[in-house]
């Protein structure tokens, strides 16, 4: 198939093409149009990578003007077919059942919704009805065709799903789902619901306080799914030790057991730091009226320094790494960071007179001996 470019413009790092189809080609179709993906393909060297609502082509290289050979991914094409032909399913199904329309629908690369306007499928008992029935139907191998019909003819159709939009204007698709549904269309749809071969709700949830939006995959979207989890969970039985059944308790079982030995933890550290501290204030610096601890750590024992070391007496640096924090009276530790900054020193962090945290990338001999400088 053949198409020549007409105009070509640079968008960023894209190139927008606008075309002329050759000897009636297939035309690309375009993103968001009816809620659904747009084509991709190649024209010439280039891959088309979006398609506007205009029908024009985003390239990934710079094209001269002319006449180019180009393809479109027809197995992308029957995917997203696929999962198109399944929302009419899931909204044929739910009218029926419980005479829901369908609010809206939206396509991606990884997941499509719909939204229904009642709270009421919010129910894990529902939803599940709702997979086994859309499963059934595309398992019973049903025909789908798409008539083209005037609006005249159209509108004589009594069993249509959703009355047509005047913005219509005309012939008229209609998609036919054997006996099943019948629906106004202008999007991809195969040929027997037997081709999706498997669907599965992903999620659902409540949107703008009165919707509800079911995500699902179908066709090979459901099995790369399918897939990949069985993958994620096969895995997590080899680390767990354990059955696929057994996996939530033991995650369970892990989870209590931190939570239990984190609070032994910090119950040792508060323990430790009081012995550490009174260590450090036996061995602090001394000068003048002003003694100085310095503890060249950041570990979880400091957390309890100002417990355990007043800071009436005792003046407190501590950190490694570029991270450390002064506690003092003895000085305006908001001074410290000034006369740093003052050397030439990128300096972040923050606090107060009493106590600041610097980032900062130098040792903490160099911070102790600007704050001795300073007392
Ligand atoms: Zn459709």
């Amino acid at each position: 198939m053949k198409l020549k470019i007409v105009e070509l413009t640079k968008e960023k790092d894209r190139y927008l093409a606008v075309v002329e189809y050759l000897d009636g080609g297939i035309e690309f179709y375009p993103d968001g149009k009816g809620g659904q993906l747009g084509d991709r393909g190649s024209l010439g060297e280039a891959h088309v990578v979006e398609v506007d609502r205009e029908g024009n082509l985003f390239l990934d290289m710079e094209l001269g003007l002319g006449v180019y050979e180009y393809l479109i991914d027809m197995d992308r094409r029957c995917e997203i077919g696929k999962n198109h032909t399944t929302q009419h399913i899931i909204s044929a199904y739910l009218k029926k059942k419980y005479d829901y329309d369908t609010v809206g629908f939206r396509m991606g690369e990884e997941y499509s919704t719909v939204d229904f306007p009642s709270l009421d499928l919010i129910d894990s008992g529902k939803i599940k009805d709702l997979e086994e029935e859309v499963n059934r139907i595309i398992g019973k191998d049903m025909n789908i065709e798409v008539l083209e019909l005037s609006r005249e003819e159209a509108g004589q159709i009594e069993s249509l799903r959703k009355s047509i939009s005047d913005k219509i204007v005309g012939k008229i698709k209609v998609v036919k789902i054997e006996d099943f549904d019948m629906n106004a269309c202008g999007g991809f749809h195969i040929q027997s619901t037997k081709e999706i071969g498997l669907f599965k709700v992903v999620n659902y949830e409540k949107v703008k306080k009165t919707i509800t939006r079911v995500y699902y995959k179908a066709g090979k979207l459901a099995y790369e799914d399918y897939y990949e989890k069985h993958n994620i969970i096969k895995k997590s039985t080899t680390q767990l030790s354990s059955t696929v059944e057994e996996v939530n308790d033991k995650i369970d079982c892990l989870l209590e057991e931190n939570k239990s030995k984190t609070k032994e933890l910090s119950s040792l550290y508060h323990d430790y730091s009081e012995l550490l501290c009174e260590k450090l204030k036996a061995n602090a610096k001394i000068q003048g009226e002003n003694k100085i601890i310095i503890y060249k750590k950041n570990d979880a024992v400091t957390k309890f320094f100002p417990k355990f070391i007043g800071n009436e007496k005792y003046s407190v640096i501590h950190g490694e790494d570029g991270n450390f924090t002064v506690m003092s009276r003895a000085i305006n530790c908001g001074e410290l960071k000034n006369n740093l900054e003052e050397l030439g020193y990128i300096v972040k962090g923050g606090g107060n007179s009493t106590r600041i945290n610097l980032r900062i990338d130098i040792n903490i001999e160099k911070i102790v001996d600007i704050f001795m400088k300073l007392l």
